[in-house]
């Protein structure tokens, strides 16, 4: 059976052939690095991480680009009014909104050790692009695909025929039976901003048409195009990016380079909690850290994300997370037994019949699930079954058949990623010399410089115990 995807853009099944040979391209949609990172976003990154697993366990190699969006991503993106998220928060966590942008964007690097993800090759930041985006605005204007006005920069959505084509969002179906407000500087109500300009914005950059800061959308068309190409294999995202963030994305690639911009999209649904939308007014919204603050295990969390299939919804429950627990339990500890009976040797010979044609038949059975559409929730059945059946025989296993009942199982796991123990966080660089220095403020009696760096590290989670051996840390995920 070869392998086949869902892919938003022709909505239907489509066998999967990368363009090249060699490396399949992919680039996610990151984290907007302005808030802590909710369990819905992480659904979103664990299929991503799921999906290049799974690529790697055919034998393809990934080239895997995410990016970090730190300036640009508004409040209301659809009508492109409302603030830049990142200033907004700035503004009421009385931060300025690089600080914002370098808290949570190390908050959500420590969780991705945390939930054991596979390392994208390349986090791009927004702000370090804002001089290749000031060049496709340059491009898209010379192309007539863009337009100058008294806010900024504006995309002609009209200009580009294949606008809707994504997420059915056509210019018609857009304003039909709706009154959208005219905006002055706009030709037509619903192009959107390439370029907004704003001196007061902290976070601004001089352009040809003004200071002012980057649209979200451009971003991603400028960055994917850097490290990746001009056409990519398989661009992800949550379900609430098809439109507009993906349908705009389209439209600024093809028609900047006049290329096909993306082969297959692939986009993972909400994420519910206790079986309705997530949200801080219904009391049912959780960060990934709060979770893992009540001492659920990062395993079991991990587990229960990535235990649906990615176009369902998934509902999440404090029953579910437990049982999730208990799975990720039967993993390891079949691990373990048959770890036991290989350093035992009690009984040696060639893996037997059994074991060989049990190795076969859940590897055959998880990969034709997944080659389906990544049909994880048929893939871990066939897993849970080899489970049991090993267990149910586990007292008659020789040494040379766990041997490679072992090997089965850590291939499975290799997609799954769900064996593993605690992931020890590292101290930056940069916390390192806070630390140094605060030692050395001590040593001099200064104590304001000593506490003031003692609550800088508290808030970056890092908790200092001085005792007469010296000053230890322990990392919080408070
Ligand atoms: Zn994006």
């Amino acid at each position: 059976m070869s392998l086949k995807f869902y892919n938003t853009y022709s909505k239907s099944l489509e066998e999967f052939k990368p363009l090249s040979k060699d490396v399949v391209a992919i680039y996610n949609c990151g984290p907007t690095v302005y808030d802590h990172p909710h369990i819905g976003n992480f659904r979103s990154f664990l299929f991503a991480d799921v999906l290049k697993r799974y690529l790697e366990f055919k034998g393809y190699k990934t080239r895997q680009i995410m990016n970090i969006t730190d300036v640009g991503h508004l409040t209301m993106d659809d009508v492109e009014q409302g603030e830049d998220k990142l200033e907004a928060a700035a503004r009421k966590q009385k931060l300025d909104p690089w600080a914002i942008a370098k808290m949570y964007s190390d908050e959500f690097f420590e969780l991705l050790t945390v939930l054991n993800v596979k390392k994208a090759d390349l986090y791009p930041r927004a702000t370090d692009h804002v001089q290749e985006m000031i060049k496709a605005i340059e491009k898209l204007i010379e192309k007539g695909y863009a337009y100058v006005s008294g806010e900024g920069v504006y995309y002609r959505i009209r200009k580009f025929k294949d606008y809707g084509k994504l997420s059915g969002n056509t210019p018609e179906s857009l304003v039909a039976g709706k009154r959208i407000p005219k905006n002055p500087n706009k030709e037509d109500p619903l192009d959107f901003a390439l370029w907004k300009l704003d001196p007061k914005h902290i976070m601004k950059w001089p352009s040809p048409w003004g200071e002012g800061f980057p649209g979200w959308h451009i971003e991603c068309s400028v960055m994917s195009v850097k490290y990746l190409g001009e056409t990519l294999d398989i661009h992800t995202g949550g379900e609430d990016n098809i439109f507009p963030h993906h349908e705009s994305e389209i439209a600024q690639s093809e028609s900047c380079n006049g290329k096909q911009f993306v082969r297959y999209w692939m986009h993972a649904r909400h994420l519910l909690v206790g079986g309705s939308k997530m949200s801080k007014s219904a009391g049912n919204f959780y960060t990934v850290k709060q979770i893992l603050n009540q001492g659920y295990r990062p395993q079991a969390l991990r587990f229960l994300l990535l235990s649906a299939h990615y176009r369902s919804n998934l509902n999440f429950t404090f029953d579910g997370l437990e049982s999730s627990g208990s799975a990720v339990d039967k993993l390891v500890n079949l691990k373990d037994s048959l770890e036991g009976i290989i350093s035992k040797k009690s009984k040696g010979g060639d893996a037997n019949q059994q074991a060989i044609s049990l190795s076969n038949s859940v590897l055959v059975k998880f990969e034709e699930s997944m080659d389906d559409d990544l049909n994880i929730a048929k893939a871990l059945g066939y897993v849970f079954d080899f489970v049991g059946e090993v267990n149910r025989n586990i007292s008659s296993i020789g040494s040379d058949s766990a041997s490679k009942l072992l090997e089965t199982l850590l291939k499975l796991d290799s997609v799954i990623g769900c064996i593993y123990g605690d992931k020890t966080i590292e101290l930056t660089p940069e916390q390192e010399r806070l630390i140094r220095d605060r030692e050395d403020a001590r040593k001099k009696g200064d104590f304001s410089a000593s506490d003031k760096i003692r609550d800088e590290l508290k808030r970056q989670g890092i908790q200092l115990i001085d005792s007469k051996d010296g000053t230890k840390w322990k990392k919080s995920l408070c």
